[in-house]
């Protein structure tokens, strides 16, 4: 049986600062277990920024203006000891990030630079053109070399063991042999990413961003928080939903209506297009549905006025993508887009050191919610979210994994994972992986999108329970053993559909309107009956069991948001 100390489910961003952080310790063995390989994490799609009060663009920036900016964006749902603790650390963690070799842009006076960010009331974001996630995934990682960590790549985990205190370890597949394996160790981190594929026609997301560790979690009767809250970026490209960065609204880029205004006046009349996520979004599709929107239900985002050099310096990516997947060179025309499902702003409830109820078991970055986004992360705080709190698991771990010792491990788990296995590549066949993914993303994307109503959710909410059955007939065509790629979409689509049904069934739940939780039946901000995180546990009948925990708040009080 393989053994680890501590073993780091996932390889982007948050896996591997926790993995640098918690293997300071030369006799302790810690692995890092990545479904894809390391630098093809999800992190290193981020494009934009990451925050931190460096003040080097304006000098008058704190961290408190930070801490206010996104308990406001958060529309008071964070909690506010642990986003006071991430607006704190960020400048620490970005400039040990700058030391460790990760080439961020640069002012004239050769300081970090800075640009502005939705919501944010300075302009704090860090930036690398706009590759950002890229050159920090790709820093990460040589750093993991350099200290010698372990990579177990291309292997996916199945199942969490614990023996209802402690952790026990993992089961998982090994895709270049097809074998599943034990693994036991002390300590696990979930750094497992979000689950933005749920919305599969219409995200932002990477196809592997699947929620595995998050359902996994559930799964093993661990409480997952504030699921109903999905976060729409409102400026995805028209017809594939590939992001179009917020550091183009950050570099001057408008935001227009097919009949050519800049419609943000009407909605926020200060912030303009560097309104909050949420309200941007809302907006967009507000046009639509009034009737002011393109011929394919899209509004644009223009940055012509930017002026070629400005976009090829800036924003490279950004064009390059706009013309492959929408056929548009932003620099002569503005690109169409709508809103796509970008972020998950719930996940594996954690405290303020990554720690679940289980000893032992830690998650950290998108996959965890501590929560410092609340209701609505703001943009640039993921990335910093991931170093912050990747950091933090890391270090408690390696504390605990120190005094801690082996909690033995059958490998019963093991066997009930390969029957599955077996079982779904002898299923009946009379559904199909691709037929499944494809209606939950459009039921997903029409019924538990940015604008939400009972009638809706309740339809979502039956039609998941309908999918779930169908997915108990589907069979993996492919009989092989190595690298089937069917079985692990198979295993995701099963991730997904578990997730989904936590999602809509908190969503009906929910009967407010809150951050990108927007009901047309309860339009207004409840503070007296909903100011609370939703907790959601696997009921004993297979559904989502919820309930409500306080919210806390040390410094703001709720107050309504204006921009
Ligand atoms: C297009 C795009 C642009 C973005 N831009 C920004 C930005 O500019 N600023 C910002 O702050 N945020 C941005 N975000 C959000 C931010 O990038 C992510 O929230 C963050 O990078 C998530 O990091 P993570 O380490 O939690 O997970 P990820 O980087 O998603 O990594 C997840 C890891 O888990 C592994 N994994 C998953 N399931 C399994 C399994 N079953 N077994 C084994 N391993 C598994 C994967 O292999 C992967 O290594 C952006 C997101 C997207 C999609």
């Amino acid at each position: 049986m393989l053994t680890y100390d501590i073993l780091i489910i996932g390889s982007g961003g948050a896996g591997l600062y926790a993995a640098l952080e918690s293997r300071m310790e030369e006799d302790l063995q810690v692995g890092v277990l990545t479904k894809v390989y390391p630098t093809r994490s999800h992190t290193g799609a981020a494009q934009g920024g990451v925050n931190a009060a460096l003040a080097n663009l304006d000098t008058t920036d704190t961290w408190q203006d930070h801490w206010f900016d996104t308990v406001k964006g958060s529309d008071y749902l964070a909690d506010q000891d642990a986003a006071e603790i991430m607006a704190r650390e960020a400048p620490i963690v970005v400039r040990e990030m700058e030391h460790w070799g990760c080439p961020f842009s640069r002012t004239d006076e050769d300081k970090i630079a800075q640009r502005p960010f939705g919501g944010a009331s300075k302009p704090r974001a860090c930036y690398s053109a706009d590759k950002v996630g890229h050159v920090m995934l790709h820093t990460l990682y040589e750093q993991g070399i350099r200290h010698g960590v372990n990579f177990l790549n291309e292997w996916q985990v199945l199942s969490l063991l614990h023996d209802g205190k402690r952790c026990q370890g993992v089961t998982a597949i090994n895709i270049q042999t097809g074998r599943v394996h034990t693994i036991n160790a002390k300590a696990v981190i979930l750094a497992t990413g979000g689950h933005g594929r749920i919305y599969w026609t219409r995200t932002s997301n990477a196809l592997g961003n699947t929620g595995d560790g998050t359902a996994m979690a559930y799964r093993a009767g661990l409480p997952i928080k504030d699921m109903e809250f999905i976060q729409f970026h409102p400026t995805g490209l028209r017809r594939t939903g590939i992001l179009m960065s917020e550091g183009a609204r950050g570099e001057g880029a408008y935001l227009l209506n097919g009949l050519g205004e800049r419609f943000m006046s009407r909605y926020a009349p200060e912030k303009m297009e560097l309104g909050p996520r949420d309200l941007v979004s809302r907006s967009c599709e507000t046009e639509v549905r009034e009737g002011r929107g393109g011929p394919e239900g899209e509004v644009f985002l223009d940055m012509t006025h930017l002026g070629k050099e400005r976009i090829l310096e800036k924003l490279p990516q950004i064009r390059e993508l706009c013309i492959e997947f929408e056929g548009v060179d932003p620099i002569d025309e503005p690109v169409p887009i709508k809103p796509t499902a970008h972020y998950s702003m719930g996940g594996i409830h954690t405290d303020i050191n990554g720690q679940t109820q289980v000893e032992g078991i830690y998650a950290a970055g998108e996959a965890g919610c501590v929560s410092v986004h609340g209701a609505n992360r703001l943009g640039g705080n993921s990335l910093l979210d991931i170093l912050v709190f990747g950091k933090r698991a890391g270090k408690h771990a390696l504390e605990y994994a120190r005094g801690a010792s082996f909690t033995p491990v059958s490998t019963e788990q093991e066997e009930k994972d390969t029957r599955m296995i077996t079982d779904l590549m002898d299923g009946d066949g009379s559904s199909t992986i691709a037929d499944i993914r494809r209606a939950m993303g459009n039921l997903m994307a029409e019924k538990v999108g940015v604008y939400r109503n009972s009638k809706d959710l309740e339809t979502a909410v039956s039609e998941l329970a309908d999918l779930q059955e169908q997915f108990k007939q589907v069979q993996v065509k492919d009989q092989t053993k190595a690298f089937n790629t069917e079985l692990v979409s198979a295993l995701e689509l099963k991730n997904m559909l578990d997730l989904a049904e936590v999602v809509a069934g908190g969503a009906l739940e929910r009967k407010e309107s809150r951050g990108a939780h927007t009901r047309e039946d309860h339009p207004e901000r409840d503070d007296e009956n909903w100011l609370s995180h939703t907790m959601a546990t696997l009921g004993s009948d297979g559904r989502p069991n919820l309930e409500f925990s306080p919210v806390t708040i040390t410094e703001f009080e709720p107050k309504a948001r204006t921009y």
